[in-house]
């Protein structure tokens, strides 16, 4: 009775004679072998191996306890991590083999659309396959001398051959052993391989497409969900945040240590309250465009209120029209705050979509019908209403003229133009600054001499220029359009199915049917998002991650200052300066300290109110309590505990003022991070996001700052010019790359592919020193994978993802960052140690001869 099926498991992939094959390939081969099955317990651990022969199962492997049984001679190949069993049969163990159905079953419970397989019972053990007969002769003479010359020789032969084969025995056992302890077993490992073996799609050649084969299975089974126009690991992880917040949001027997903690609920609970949203309709936007004076597009407009106008939106509702002003630290003085101002004021996301309007017909038209959909929403009539926002459209289409390419603002060093307030009537002459700033920054004093940083000069002429020759009644529409476009999100569902109508022509987005919860999960987050941070912190943060990641930050350093001593580029001067300005790097991990004492967390807090049920109300009441917390910011200091991102998020960044580097709790967890994986995937996950980051102190932007955070030339012209030159051949790989035939935009994108492939190298580094301490750590089974390859695996696999192609296009036009194949594919293609890894021969895809190299 032929057995005979294969089960391809899910960690089903068998290395033969040197060469990857499946599972199925295998067996059709029947070498030796009919059937292997590897499987895994309800735990997830691996329980056995099991070979048959002709329908019988003839040995097993029992991995759990380390032990091999078999009847019959067998060889074992324990390729790299995969365990192959190749078995001999010789015709005379058939006889003793087993009957198949005397067999009991696995314990299994998660393989349910896998058809069950017998095994060996656990308990039941084979006699081993090397069988010792002692067959004691009788004791007639154990003479020595009553030997003949024949036998005397004989039996010396047949001592050496025992003690030769004890020896290989023995070999064979230490090697057996050495092996079996390479490969770790534990529940964490298990379920870690599955993970990645899921993702991988090894039809592809690692060196022809190393984004394919870390990601193809993922991609193949993940198609862009429903309500989202792009989806990764970072969504993933995202949605566990949330799901993490919505529970602690939602408990109605929550202990609070702080009276902020309850407020974010609170917050919460009035954002979910659809009922009372709906009740009030678009009653709470009408009234507030009233308030401000009205709106041509939907009744009358009676006030030239060009001022007033703009310092009440500004001021009180935190609009940027036409320009931006915010208060950050002085890039030239690093410990005071200080006024900034930006171009800003376009309704789409880059000044492209404006420009280039046969490639963006279709969202320039949904743009359109989008604020047509909100005027007439907010009591506009139809044509009127179009008519209308065709002016406002048109405006913004004059602002997207002036307005200055990203990739032409990269240099700080030449956009940084400290003026004084008196002094902003000569670039902008069309709006009163003073009473403006004393207005945006009540109750703070402003007079002519306090000091502003203009990071668009040259386009706060032009728009002063623009508004001038403006009708008064479109300035006012714009403005007006700023204020609904940022609040109609918080009106009923009629507005929300709108700006659902408009982000799926913008983004490609299918059935924008978001829960509610997780549209006031992420606007907790984003106003709240300290003291929500606070309870998240509690619940999920272990204070023993927060000191693994010091630690993994300090290994990083050093493998970052290691390579700097080998880059030939630089002068002696200047590397020495880097070095400095390397271990001066701060690191914030987790969380501002603030939020864990209730005190200091109220006190930031003290000044917001939320009133249940009004959700409106509540978000208008925290605009304008930020407006207030950003005018006390300007007289003090710039303080390391005030981040720019909240715990929960998935991210992390390098702050050039303050020359720090910040990981939040939301992104120190799996896959980037976890206490029981590899090392190796944490040095790929999260070792690479540190090393990025810390390499941002050193891209075309970060450089330019020196180690107290200040903006200031403390390079040798020789270094500038050779970086120039390191960092062209980066700006030239890049450009080469295309989505959907868009090439990546290479100057743009510059200084996060700089740290992209820093944050690699010094990664890949620093996990080669922690080995060098370390020993080697046990490898995953059944991966096939060195330690060294799962590095590049884990690193990859943080960027699995998938897009829209309108996401995709969007991507390319306004996101810093490359898109995701290319971050893997352009760090690992200029990565030496990736090529020797995989053996990626000269030439090939992934190991092209010129390499680029900045850090
Ligand atoms: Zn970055």
């Amino acid at each position: 009775m032929v057995v005979g099926h294969i089960q391809t498991s899910r960690l089903g992939m068998v290395r033969k004679w040197g060469r990857w094959t499946d599972l199925n390939s295998f067996a059709a081969t029947k070498l030796y072998c009919t059937d292997i099955h590897i499987i895994t317990s309800q735990e997830g651990t691996l329980l056995n191996d099991v070979v048959y022969n002709h329908g019988t199962a003839v040995s097993s492997f029992a991995l759990q306890q380390r032990h091999l049984v078999t009847r019959s001679p067998i060889r074992l190949h324990y390729n790299e991590h995969l365990l192959v069993l190749v078995m001999r049969w010789w015709s005379s163990h058939a006889a003793q083999i087993p009957d198949r159905t005397k067999m009991s079953s696995y314990k299994r419970a998660t393989l349910d659309e896998e058809e069950l397989v017998d095994s060996i019972h656990e308990g039941e053990v084979y006699p081993s396959g090397v069988q010792v007969n002692l067959r004691r002769g009788r004791h007639r003479s154990s003479c020595w001398t009553d030997r003949t010359h024949v036998e005397k020789r004989l039996l010396v032969l047949v001592v050496v051959l025992a003690i030769g084969l004890l020896a290989c025995l023995l070999s064979l056992v230490i090697q057996y052993r050495k092996t079996d302890n390479r490969t770790c077993l534990s529940e964490s490992c298990i379920s870690v391989t599955s993970a990645i073996l899921r993702s991988l799609d090894r039809s592809v050649d690692p060196c022809e497409d190393f984004y394919s084969y870390a990601c193809g299975g993922w991609i193949k089974t993940n198609p862009v969900p429903d309500g989202h126009s792009r989806w990764g690991t970072f969504n993933e992880l995202w949605e566990h945040n949330q799901a993490i917040m919505k529970h602690l949001l939602e408990n109605a027997t929550m202990n609070f240590s702080s009276v902020a903690e309850h407020k974010a609920q609170r917050y919460y609970q009035a954002c979910l309250n659809e009922s009372k949203i709906e009740e009030l309709g678009a009653k709470p936007l009408q009234n507030l465009i009233e308030k401000l004076g009205g709106w041509n597009v939907t009744g009358p407009w009676e006030k030239d209120n060009f001022q007033e106008m703009l310092e009440a939106v500004t001021a009180y509702y935190r609009i940027s029209p036409f320009f931006s002003v915010f208060v950050s630290a002085d890039s030239k003085n690093s410990n005071s705050n200080v006024i900034q101002i930006d171009q800003s004021g376009l309704g789409l996301p880059s000044r492209e979509y404006y420009l280039n309007r046969t490639a963006n017909e279709k969202v320039l038209a949904g743009y359109l019908n989008f604020m047509v959909q909100l005027g007439v929403l907010l009591g506009g009539e139809e044509n009127i209403t179009r008519a209308q926002m065709e002016e406002i459209l048109d405006f913004e289409t004059a602002l997207a003229n002036i307005t200055i390419p990203q990739e032409k603002r990269r240099d700080e060093e030449l956009i940084y133009h400290k003026i004084t307030a008196g002094e902003l009537k000569n670039l902008m002459p069309v709006v009163d600054w003073i009473s403006f700033l004393r207005t945006v920054f009540h109750p703070v004093e402003i007079n002519e001499t306090e000091p502003v940083v203009v990071y668009a000069k040259e386009y706060l002429m032009d728009v002063s220029h623009l508004i001038n020759r403006t009708e008064k009644r479109i300035l006012n529409n714009y403005m007006m359009w700023n204020l609904v476009r940022k609040t109609s999100s918080l009106l009923d569902q009629r507005f929300q199915d709108a700006e659902e109508k408009f982000i799926e022509v913008m983004y490609g987005t299918k059935k924008t049917c978001t829960p509610r919860w997780k549209l006031c999960i992420a606007d907790t987050d984003n106003n709240l998002g300290f003291a929500l941070g606070a309870m998240f912190v509690k619940s999920t943060f272990a204070n023993s991650s927060k000191t693994r990641a010091v630690q993994m930050i300090k290994g990083i350093k050093n493998a970052f200052e290691e390579s700097l001593k080998t880059l030939s580029w630089m002068d002696e001067e200047t590397r020495k300066a880097a070095k400095e300005k390397a271990e001066a790097i701060y690191d914030m991990i987790g969380y501002p300290n603030f939020i864990m004492d209730p005190k200091e967390l109220d006190k930031v807090f003290n000044d917001y109110d939320v009133i249940s049920d009004l959700y409106f109300e509540n978000v208008m009441m925290f605009y304008n309590f930020s407006a207030r917390v950003t005018s006390d910011q300007l007289r003090k200091p710039p303080n390391k505990d005030q981040w720019s991102m909240t715990p929960p998020t998935v991210n992390a960044y390098y702050s050039p003022t303050k020359n720090e580097i910040v990981f939040p709790a939301g992104i120190l967890q799996a896959p980037f991070y976890t206490s029981s994986s590899p090392t190796a995937l944490n040095f790929g996950g999260i070792g690479v996001v540190m090393g990025h980051e810390l390499t941002h102190a050193f891209d075309d932007q970060g450089r330019e700052y020196d180690k107290d955070g200040n903006l200031r030339p403390w390079w040798k012209n020789s270094s500038v010019e050779a970086f120039k030159k390191q960092t062209e051949c980066i700006t030239e790989q890049y450009s080469s790359y295309k989505v959907n035939g868009e090439a990546v935009n290479g100057k743009h994108t510059l200084g996060e592919n700089i740290a992209d492939n820093g944050g690699l190298k010094a990664a890949y580094r620093a996990y080669q020193n922690w080995v060098k301490e370390n020993g080697e750590e046990q490898v995953l089974p059944s991966l096939g994978l060195t330690n060294d390859q799962l590095f590049f695996v884990g690193f990859a696999q943080v960027w699995c993802s998938v897009r829209t192609p309108e996401s995709s296009h969007e991507g390319i036009i306004t996101d810093p960052h490359s898109p995701s194949r290319y971050r893997v594919i352009g760090s690992v293609s200029n990565s030496r140690e990736f090529s020797r890894h995989f053996q990626c021969p000269q030439g090939s895809p992934m190991n092209p001869p010129k390499k680029c190299e900045v850090w």
